[in-house]
């Protein structure tokens, strides 16, 4: 592994949000101010392709990075941010009703987060 995809690996591995490529690219550059951000791009696809890392997809919105800790997201319809959530792993059972060998899933609960609830609430009330 080359010390970049180390670091990628270790910021990704070390962060408790969900970053982008540039969120990344600009830790990175607190490492190796030499590091472009190409560089991260085929480290992330490289680290994706060997497992370590996971990719979190949200129509609109940038790919996301994430630790390949077993989690399920809740994603917000309104601004796209992503929640952990650890639920029951549904592994077994989907495997059961496929019939095909199973590779991995990927749940992704659509909600509306606290903040834009908040935000709906406030803007809510002078439809006038
Ligand atoms: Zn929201
Ligand atoms: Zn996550």
């Amino acid at each position: 592994m080359t010390k970049n995809a180390r670091y990628i690996l270790e910021i990704i591995n070390n962060s408790t949000e969900h970053l982008t490529a540039e969120q990344i690219y600009l830790r990175l550059r607190e490492k190796n101010a030499k590091a472009v951000l190409a560089t991260v791009y085929n480290n992330l696809s490289t680290l994706y392709e060997q497992g370590l890392i996971q990719k979190v997809c949200v129509e609109g919105y940038p790919d996301r990075y994430d630790k390949t800790v077993r989690h399920d997201h809740l994603v917000c319809k309104k601004c796209g941010k992503l929640s952990d959530i650890t639920l029951e792993d549904l592994a077994e059972k989907l495997q059961k009703q496929i019939g095909v060998p199973m590779i991995s899933y990927d749940l992704k609960i659509n909600h509306i987060c606290t903040e834009c609830l908040a935000k709906e609430k406030e803007h809510g009330g002078d439809k006038s």
